[in-house]
């Protein structure tokens, strides 16, 4: 079955209601009940919170959210974000930057990329291991990768910014250039393709170095697996990479005038144009048939550009050197041969070419090692892809796509688990089935599909993809990942990769493995009078440097070695997964097609890992049976119920506990309130007639010694103290506290209020201090004073302790009073 049926069959599936369907009446009821209430499905900013989840109601969250124009939404620790098709205005602003940089929690914001970005940059600031971070871009062709990554990349250019702390000139080299950078090489690595019309035709893992002070200092990017195929032919109604059809003079001059090309010699940038209209004109050259070796196959203008010898070129292409021992047999090539090997010059030249670009690029963006401190990847790389045909390219994509789901399944697995422990739930993770098995099929030791395909890559003879299929057939039948379909006419395998089966076309595939470059090219491009062409082939292995039998390198083996680098840079990092997905194959603007949608939600394992995140436990419902299914599913909601009752049950507990500690306090406020009220009330009464009797007393003082009084006492209408020369000031606290809710109040008395104050004074024993009052007890009774002593200053009286310790105390007339016995009397000068 080719992968294209797969595919329908998926969609098929879905429309017939496929696994969705097959759930017992009850969970149907449930989603129905779901969906019924629409209006509210936009509010659901996280996938895994939606319940019952299943395809059909993920999906509809989705629709829903992407209608009213939302289109970011987070699946646990992943974050989706559907493709709008169209600018959307102030979606990514520097105000929306700011905002969500400057925010005190921007997780509690709507779900956008902004977060994910934000989210990595304070891991970095808080230096928590592991303190560098990697953010994963996927999604397929088209799905906003490269968009996204830029975003990424604008905003740490933004937040990140040295601004702040250098000069402007040096903030406008680093993070210009780093941004520069991209359309550079987006000119030279993307392509127009029926799927996307900027798709990146490479992967690329872009390192952005932060000083110690998590300021962008510099960058590096890492590409891999460039289909230079692209170069000689591409599939109908799709591009060539757009530099050729960017590469006049004008557009490369514009290139070279970004900071990026500052000090890009203007002679490498003419080379780099001539080198590219020489691989243009190469496609035109055409071969007659070997019988007809005498006619001309028109390359001189290929040559020139090319600056090498037109009569070399010509033999390089036409004539086959063999070794034989010592000597070298030449052999004339048939009419294919030769225009394969036109093909792989344009091809060699222009991979040769990119990686020239790519070092270039690094070495004007790098910055010193002793600079920088750590890092914020953003890896933007091809989805998993199925294509009517797919050959080793896909195989390739396929592969790191396994390995990437691997790693981002177990990355998912431990937070969920970390997430219960920290929450105290006890949850026994049932055997994961990941996709080991698939990638022992791909890349095991000591026999897998890799392993087979490099030695019948190795071996010197064409290769046979009859006799190669029933070599793989033999060797990996105990493998349940592999299938061939007997009634097949063209020589396949078929892969069950955790997204979904692909079938791969043999044909070819080991002479793809090979790579193959004449050696008879090289030398003859390393004679090259264009000064770059000469550069960049300059340390390529000429013939008597390539190595013979197993050692040769492979495109699997190298591309599995850039492979297991970029796995150990992302096991060393704290991941960040954002999956972009396609809503339509049109690229239309606002079009939500349910069925493009699945596939690539099921291809990302985005269903896989809101099933994980919502069970609490993770299962696969691949390798599963119809039956079995249904029974997970059950189990399913069973788990997720529980942990939703044990979730609500332990909320209900807190919130019961919560309220009974508050109530509890309250009353105790309530209760001390009411006794203070009591107290002071009764206080007042006491004071009151206290300070009557102690008036009347005092009257018969003034009369006896009467100094003049002051005018100021006078004005007030006060009753003066025989020495007092003027109002005394008094500060109180806490009795303040009693009076009114002020700490301290100061109030000026007079010789009756202070007389009313020393009174109290005298009420509590309080001994005079110093000789500097003398409190005498009045003849009303034997706790109560009148002043004689003449005060200076300010007085001051004080808690050392809260009243509020003291509110039970009853005073008593009768036995000296303890709890008010702190409140100290002190004179302040
Ligand atoms: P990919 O790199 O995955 O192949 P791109 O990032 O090139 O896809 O996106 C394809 C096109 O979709 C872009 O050219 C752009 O027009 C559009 N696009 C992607 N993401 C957004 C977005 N967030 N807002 C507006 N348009 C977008």
């Amino acid at each position: 079955m080719s992968s294209v049926d797969d595919r329908r069959d998926v969609r098929e599936g879905y429309r017939n209601g496929g696994a969705t369907r097959s759930l017992n009446d009850s969970l149907e009821g449930e989603i129905q009940a779901f969906l019924i209430d629409e209006d509210q499905l936009y509010t659901y900013d996280d996938l895994t919170k939606v319940n019952p989840v299943t395809p059909a109601t993920v999906l509809k969250c989705l629709q829903v959210r992407y209608s009213m124009k939302v289109f970011y939404t987070h699946a646990g620790c992943t974050l989706v974000a559907l493709n709008p098709f169209q600018p959307i205005p102030d979606l990514y602003s520097l105000d929306v930057m700011k905002e969500y940089h400057y925010a005190h929690q921007p997780q509690e914001f709507k779900p956008h990329i902004f977060i994910v970005a934000e989210e990595a940059y304070r891991n970095v600031r808080g230096q928590l291991e592991p303190v560098n971070q990697s953010l994963v871009v996927s999604g397929e062709s088209g799905a906003g990768k490269t968009w996204t990554s830029r975003c990424l990349m604008k905003y740490y250019a933004t937040v990140a910014s040295v601004s702040v702390v250098k000069s402007q000139d040096t903030v406008e080299r680093i993070e210009r250039r780093v941004l520069d950078s991209n359309p550079v090489m987006e000119a030279f690595g993307n392509a127009c393709t029926l799927r996307n019309n900027n798709s990146s035709r490479f992967g690329k893992y872009i390192q952005l170095q932060l000083d110690r002070c998590q300021l962008l200092v510099g960058a590096s990017v890492q590409t891999y697996l460039l289909e230079k195929t692209r170069v000689a032919c591409q599939t109908a109604n799709e591009r060539n990479f757009h530099i050729f059809y960017q590469a006049s003079e004008q557009s490369l001059l514009t290139y070279m005038n970004s900071d990026v090309f500052s000090f890009f010699p203007s002679l490498c940038c003419c080379n780099t144009l001539q080198i590219l209209a020489g691989i243009l004109q190469l496609g035109n050259v055409s071969f007659s048939s070997s019988a007809d070796e005498s006619q001309p196959c028109h390359l001189d203008r290929a040559a020139e550009l090319l600056c090498v010898p037109a009569e070399e070129l010509q033999t390089c292409l036409r004539v086959r050197t063999l070794k034989a021992g010592k000597q070298s047999v030449l052999k004339p090539c048939s009419q294919a041969e030769c225009s394969v090997r036109r093909d792989c010059l344009a091809k060699v030249i222009y991979a040769q070419l990119f990686e020239w670009l790519v070092t270039f690029i690094n070495n004007s963006i790098c910055a010193d090692k002793s600079t920088w401190c750590n890092f914020i990847g953003v890896l933007d790389v091809y989805g998993f892809e199925c294509f009517q045909t797919n050959n080793l390219e896909q195989l390739c994509i396929n592969y790191a796509n396994e390995k990437l789901q691997q790693h981002f399944v177990a990355h998912y697995l431990r937070a969920q688990q970390e997430e219960y422990v920290s929450e105290g739930l006890q949850w026994s993770f049932v055997k994961y089935q990941d996709n080991q098995s698939c990638l022992d099929l791909l890349e095991g030791s000591p026999i897998s599909v890799f392993s087979l395909l490099n030695e019948e890559s190795r071996l010197n003879r064409a290769s046979d993809a009859k006799t190669f299929r029933v070599r793989l057939e033999k060797e990996l039948c105990d493998n349940a990942n592999i299938s061939w379909d007997k009634f097949s006419k063209v020589p396949h395998f078929t892969v069950a990769h955790y997204a979904g089966k692909v079938g791969y076309q043999i044909e070819g595939m080991a002479e793809k493995n090979k790579d193959p470059v004449p050696p008879e090219l090289i030398s003859l491009l390393q004679k090259s009078n264009n000064q770059l062409l000469h550069q960049i082939f300059k340390d390529n292995e000429t013939e008597s440097q390539i190595k013979k039998g197993p050692g040769k390198t492979t495109v699997v083996s190298k591309f599995k070695n850039s492979l297991e680098t970029l796995m150990k840079i992302l096991h060393f990092t704290t991941p960040h997964y954002t999956r972009c997905i396609k809503p339509n194959p049109e690229c239309k603007p606002l079009t939500f097609k349910k069925e493009e949608v699945i596939i690539q939600l099921e291809a990302c394992g985005i269903v896989e890992t809101i099933h994980i995140s919502a069970a609490g436990f993770p299962i696969r419902k691949k390798i599963l049976s119809h039956c079995a299914f249904t029974i997970q599913c059950c189990w399913l909601r069973y788990q997720r119920g529980r942990r939703h009752t044990h979730r609500q049950s332990a909320t209900l507990i807190q919130a019961a506990v919560r309220s009974w500690l508050v109530r509890n306090r309250v009353r105790r406020w309530n209760r001390a309130a009411g006794v203070i009220q009591s107290t002071w009330r009764k206080w007042r009464l006491l004071l009151k007639s206290l300070a009557e009797a102690e008036l009347d007393d005092a009257k018969d003082l003034v009369e006896e010694d009467t100094p003049a009084l002051t005018p100021v006492i006078r004005e007030r209408g006060s009753v003066q103290l025989s020495t007092i020369p003027e109002p005394v000031t008094v500060q109180g606290w806490p009795m303040g506290l009693a009076l009114a809710s002020a700490p301290s109040m100061t109030v000026s008395l007079t010789a009756t209020g202070f007389q009313k104050m020393m009174s109290v004074i005298a009420s509590l024993n309080l001994p005079s201090r110093r000789g500097e009052y003398q409190v005498k007890t009045n003849q009303y009774t034997e706790e109560l004073a009148s002043i004689r002593a003449q005060p200076k200053g300010s007085v001051k009286l004080h808690c050392q302790r809260s009243p509020l310790l003291y509110a039970d105390r009853q005073p008593d007339l009768k036995s000296d009073v303890t709890g008010f016995n702190e409140i100290l009397l002190e004179k302040t000068l």
